[in-house]
């Protein structure tokens, strides 16, 4: 079968290599649908610390497909089933994982990581996914693509989720790619007055406004501080996401928060290079709230497909190009230019 693979210290390759084979708590998924993350960018141009030198890994964990082969002891699956995969697996056992969080789990496992991740025709699940509820059924509204989408949109749930965006709220999202729109997407969900999304690239501002934003603003262009200060008549935004890896975006959101006002960092900081500056009376006098997350736990995932399958939310707007998995490489020389938004590979035509 034809798979996307990275070798630590290596490069990207897409090469043929066996079918997986599955033991009998396993299930063999043939994959439909698989988006390729930031992360899989990551690790393409600077490995990853739990490969070890010259490991290679099949990329990619946002996934959907069928169910191809299912394992004896395996209950609760059939062949020919439609299925989306949370990715991240827990222990089972830790604090976290027994309060549903498996994306805080100190010894999680996930695809196209710790093993053969999705960018491929065939993927193997291994048991600890299938007993810990990671494997789920697709409501029969929503698709494979979206099924893969369902995975970074889970993450924004959580994201969401911490925000605590109240009635009424007015959020600022910095960022206008794939996160930042399923931010937008999102905060007029859960009630927000009005959302302003701020990106330095016009053309995703444009697509913001079609996506539903209230207001736009290039900092490039114009004095960000002053736009989102008179458009809150003086307070700041009460609730701030930050979904890019911008040192000074992190700064500056203590400026624009109002009283009370939620600050939640979304996208991290390069590891090399953690370190911010900030004034702290900021949080002192303002009562602030900071907050970050990462991953998405499998009630995320679940209430994305809760989501998707109402019909309330359209992820497709965040899609830019969908490749047959032959043209992976160009698919990846897509993602990596930094032009495109979400990226679908379909493994099986
Ligand atoms: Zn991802
Ligand atoms: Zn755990």
């Amino acid at each position: 079968m034809l798979a996307a693979t990275y070798t630590q210290g290596g490069h990207f390759q897409l090469e043929d290599i066996p079918v997986p084979k599955i033991q009998e708590d396993e299930i063999l998924v043939r994959v439909r649908a698989t988006s390729i993350c930031g992360t899989d960018l990551r690790i393409i141009q600077h490995g990853h610390r739990k490969l070890q030198p010259g490991q290679k890994i099949v990329l990619g964990h946002e996934f959907s497909g069928t169910v191809e082969a299912v394992g004896s002891r395996v209950r609760g699956y059939k062949v020919g089933q439609r299925v989306g995969v949370a990715p991240n697996i827990g222990c089972g056992q830790c604090d976290q994982c027994v309060e549903g969080r498996a994306n805080m789990c100190p010894d999680y496992s996930a695809f196209g990581i710790n093993f053969d991740g999705t960018h491929t025709e065939f993927a193997r699940v291994p048991g600890s996914a299938i007993s810990q509820g990671n494997v789920m059924a697709l409501p029969e509204e929503v698709s494979f693509d979206e099924a893969a989408l369902n995975e970074p949109f889970s993450c924004v749930i959580n994201g969401n989720d911490a925000c605590r965006i109240k009635l009424g709220d007015t959020v600022l999202i910095f960022g206008a790619g794939p996160i930042g729109l399923l931010h937008l997407i999102l905060a007029k969900l859960s009630g927000a007055k009005a959302v302003i999304v701020s990106d330095v690239i016009d053309e995703k501002l444009d697509r913001a406004t079609r996506m539903g934003a209230d207001h736009v603003i290039n900092p490039k262009t114009s004095n960000l501080k002053k736009a989102v200060l008179s458009l809150t008549h003086g307070e700041g935004a009460n609730v701030i996401v930050t979904a890019c890896p911008v040192h000074s975006v992190q700064e500056q959101s203590f400026e624009l928060a109002a009283s009370f006002g939620r600050i939640c960092f979304f996208g991290g900081l390069p590891h090399e290079r953690p370190k911010i500056t900030i004034n702290s009376n900021l949080i002192h006098y303002r009562n602030l709230i900071v907050t970050g997350v990462t991953g998405g736990s499998n009630m995320h995932y679940r209430a994305g497909l809760k989501l998707l399958a109402s019909r309330k939310v359209d992820l497709t707007p965040i899609v830019s190009g969908t490749y047959p998995l032959s043209r992976a490489t160009e698919a990846f020389q897509m993602a990596l230019s930094g032009r495109a938004m979400k990226i679908i590979l379909k493994p099986s035509g």
